[in-house]
């Protein structure tokens, strides 16, 4: 399958990479849009929020776990945001679920 995310799971393209285990990795945007903007995927591919099975959910509940432990790490306490896109006018460009954690400055509402 001709997937960017997936082949940065298969270490076919190189990444910043934060965290990983036998479920998800997370890695640094390559157009960051914070001080800290990194990404979080399942290493399964699934296409978007929408198509998450409920088989899979606990792979959503695992993400946020994640989420919560980098954020510790990183001192994150000024706040941050998690931004999903899903689909056209989501304006999601890469078709393998994602989330978006942005912080290190003030950032703006809403989005446009
Ligand atoms: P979205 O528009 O929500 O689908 O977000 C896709 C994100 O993936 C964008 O913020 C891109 O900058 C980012 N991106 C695309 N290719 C790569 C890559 N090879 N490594 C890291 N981030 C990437
Ligand atoms: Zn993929």
């Amino acid at each position: 399958m001709d997937c960017i995310f997936c082949k940065i799971i298969n270490n076919e393209v190189p990444s910043d990479k934060i965290y990983e285990d036998e479920q998800v990795l997370v890695f640094g945007d390559t157009n960051p849009q914070a001080p800290v903007h990194f990404l979080i995927i399942p290493k399964k591919h699934i296409k978007n929020i929408r198509e998450v099975s409920k088989d899979d959910l606990q792979i959503i509940s695992h993400i946020f776990d994640v989420i919560q432990n980098i954020s510790d790490k990183l001192n994150l306490d000024d706040g941050l945001r998690i931004v999903n896109n899903c689909g056209e006018n989501g304006g999601q460009t890469v078709n393998h679920l994602h989330f978006h954690v942005l912080a290190g400055r003030a950032l703006g509402w809403p989005p446009g």
